[in-house]
């Protein structure tokens, strides 16, 4: 049984303008917004772009926005900095090491979104989502390759070791796997049944829910 949420925060209950598209200010391209997202990555450059009518609704002020959300709003608020800088070097990294290979760009960006979606559900305990996004960023590259990566943005070398086990496949049962794992599979048409988190479920009743309307 899936938790219970309040409705101000289900998207069940959106309506059609909560979800919107912006064109990206560095290339065009068109970025999907939820009114609840802080930023998004551009699918196109790799560029962060800010959600015009960021609107978190009830979860600003609600005392119970944390159990209902999984995360604090005002906390991923703050964090989302933190982490900006490596994963912009991270993602310029790949354009380097993918040279032209835009495909391959755009799929790696989809991963590390999808990754950033499920984390926001799941809430950052008992994971590094360093790890999490730099492998689900970085898969489409070699060992090798994403450790030159990673080496070169200053990703620190523990998380690059566990980075570099997970693609090389011999942690496929960490949480960090696991998430990774649901990152790329909701990139396929989504299947609540296949997904490996609870986080991922979720995401993915929700995405069918939507394809199907
Ligand atoms: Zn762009």
């Amino acid at each position: 049984m899936g938790k219970m949420m309040c409705p101000g925060q289900d998207t069940a209950f959106w309506r059609p303008g909560d979800i919107y598209e912006v064109p990206c200010s560095q290339c065009g391209h068109e970025l999907e917004f939820f009114k609840d997202d802080v930023s998004r990555r551009c699918l196109g450059c790799g560029a962060r772009v800010q959600n015009p009518k960021l609107n978190l609704g009830c979860a600003q002020w609600c005392e119970h926005a944390k159990q209902c959300l999984g995360y604090d709003p005002k906390e991923v608020m703050l964090s989302e900095g933190d982490d900006t800088t490596l994963v912009d070097k991270l993602i310029a990294g790949l354009k380097a090491q993918l040279a032209g290979d835009q495909e391959g760009v755009s799929r790696g960006l989809v991963f590390l979104e999808n990754a950033k979606e499920v984390l926001k559900r799941r809430g950052p305990q008992e994971l590094d989502p360093k790890v999490v996004l730099a492998a689900a960023l970085l898969g489409g590259l070699s060992p090798q390759g994403a450790r030159e990566v990673m080496d070169q943005a200053g990703l620190p070398w523990e998380a690059a070791d566990r980075v570099e086990a997970l693609l090389r496949g011999e942690d496929t049962a960490s949480q960090e796997a696991l998430v990774r794992d649901d990152a790329v599979r909701l990139a396929e048409p989504p299947d609540p049944a296949a997904m490996a988190t609870a986080a991922g479920r979720e995401l993915a009743r929700a995405l069918s829910a939507r394809l199907g309307a």
